[in-house]
Parts: structure tokens; C-alpha cells; sequence
């Protein structure tokens, strides 16, 4: 019974690492995007870098796409990891786990901008239990000056990560070692408007 009682520990354990580690990658991505990705970006600029912009200017645009739409960049990454996990043999549920969790982060930052109607019963209730990441938590990451709460899937990972100044830090070692800077986030207040092309997109549901 005793034996019984630790594998499942173990199991729970995992399970969360797993969830967590999860809602770390989308929230490493999701800050690689905002900090660095921009419209003139080569090849991925007018995919990432535009739509990031539209984001942070009206943050509501993005519940009117579906799911491929939101969730097309990081499908890919999540199958490329999928396919290099079954050539190593370390197919594994938590890699499964990982994997559509991962690739689901920004659909889960639309349900953080839908109201509640538009999430439904069983996404607001489990918004309102917390497994997954509350409105009120991600309207940290809309705060000015918009730099932290990059992770979109928990509530649980942000404070840990903001806590300790991770992001800034990783900027900072980047600067220090690459020459890379922040690129200008033009919807924080004082540091618009924003490029001319953010007009088409002010018609819609902002
Ligand atoms: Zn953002
Ligand atoms: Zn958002």
C-alpha cells in the first residue's frame, strides 16, 4: 500500500514538473517574441513580430482567430519535438504531455482575453479553480511596462520567474554578451503611437 501511495507521488510530481516546465517553454518563446522579434525581422518578422505588435496595442484582436491561426508556431516546434523525441526512443507521456501543452499556450492566452461567455462553462471553470492561468493573472503581462508575466498556461510560474528577475537577467547577460538589445515596445504608454499600420487593425473587437 505504502509502495502504491509513493508511485502515485511520484506520478503527481512529475505531472506538475511537467506542467510547469510546459508553461516555462511558451512563457521563453512568448518573451523571445516580445523582447526580440520585430515586424522587419527576417522570415519570421510578419508571422511573430506583427501580430505580437497588434497584441500588446489591442489586446482583444486575437480572440477572433481559431486555433491554427493562434497556435500555428508553436504546433510546429511542439511536432518537431515530438519527432526528435521518437528517433531517440524518450517518447515518453510526459514528452506527449509537454508537447500539447506547449503548443496550446497561446490558446490558452486567447481564453485569458475572451470573457467568460465567450470561454464557456468548462474553460471558466477551470480558469476559476486556477488549473489554468486566470484573466486577472495575465493582465499583469498588459501592465505597463509590459516585460513580465510571459508564462500564459499556470499562475503558478510567473511569480517565481518575475520573482527573481529571470527575463531581466537573460536580457541583460544577452546585451552583455551579444550586443542584443529589447526591441522598443511602442504600446507602452509615453513610447507610441506605433507604426502607421496598427490603423487597419483598430476597427474590430478591441
Ligand atoms: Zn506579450
Ligand atoms: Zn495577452
Amino acid at each position: 500500500m505504502k509502495i502504491m501511495a509513493l508511485k502515485l507521488a511520484i506520478k503527481l510530481v512529475q505531472l506538475l514538473a511537467t506542467v510547469l516546465a510546459a508553461d516555462f517553454a511558451g512563457g521563453f518563446i512568448h518573451w523571445l517574441e516580445d523582447a526580440y522579434v520585430r515586424e522587419d525581422t527576417p522570415l519570421i518578422g510578419k508571422f511573430i513580430g506583427r501580430p505580437n505588435t497588434v497584441h500588446h496595442h489591442f489586446p482583444r484582436y486575437m480572440t477572433r482567430f481559431n486555433w491554427w491561426y493562434t497556435s500555428r508556431d508553436l504546433f510546429i516546434v511542439a511536432s518537431l519535438l515530438l519527432v526528435l523525441a521518437w528517433c531517440l526512443g524518450l517518447l515518453t507521456w510526459q514528452v506527449w504531455l509537454f508537447a500539447i501543452l506547449a503548443a496550446n499556450a497561446n490558446e490558452f492566452h486567447k481564453w485569458e482575453h475572451r470573457t467568460r461567455k465567450e470561454n464557456g462553462r468548462i474553460i471558466s471553470f477551470l480558469q476559476d479553480v486556477k488549473i489554468l492561468q486566470t484573466a486577472r493573472h495575465h493582465a499583469r503581462h498588459h501592465t505597463d511596462p509590459k516585460n513580465s508575466h510571459y508564462c500564459t498556461t499556470t499562475n503558478l510560474v510567473n511569480p517565481i520567474l518575475d520573482g527573481i528577475r529571470f527575463w531581466d537577467g537573460l536580457e541583460w547577460l544577452l546585451a552583455r554578451t551579444t550586443g542584443l538589445k529589447r526591441r522598443e515596445d511602442t504600446s507602452v504608454r509615453g513610447h507610441g503611437p506605433g507604426p502607421a499600420w496598427l490603423e487597419e487593425y483598430r476597427r474590430g473587437p478591441v
